[in-house]
């Protein structure tokens, strides 16, 4: 009984997991896509230079969007390098693991009758 409590509680922290990383991902695209809309469609904007500190506000804002993507795509290449990375030693131990694999009498499918 507690076991399976446990089994079930597992499954329940598993789906949380990935209800938050699918909530960070849609967050990460929709922040890029939305920065990315804002930029291409006020690229061209007349300026405002009557806004408090004699800038533009659209401006001011165009940078910031900027500056976010800027933010999330160096984020993106970390994370792509440092997957790559676990990728690539993953790759290179996994013929190592082969020959030192365990050498138990269940592996080696060994019948102890009698
Ligand atoms: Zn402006």
């Amino acid at each position: 009984m507690n076991c399976r409590l446990k089994s079930v509680n597992q499954h329940e922290r598993q789906s949380a997991k990935r209800l938050i990383a699918l909530a960070i991902c849609v967050l990460f695209i929709a922040g890029s896509l939305l920065s990315a809309a804002f930029i291409f469609t006020h690229i061209h904007h007349e300026h405002d230079h009557n806004a408090p500190n004699g800038g533009c506000t659209t401006c001011v804002h165009i940078s910031a969007a900027e500056n976010l993507l800027k933010s999330l795509s160096a984020a993106l290449a970390g994370a792509a390098l440092i997957i790559e990375c676990f990728s690539a030693i993953r790759s290179l131990l996994k013929p190592v693991s082969l020959n030192t694999g365990f050498f138990t009498l269940i592996h080696l499918k060994v019948r102890l009758n009698n």
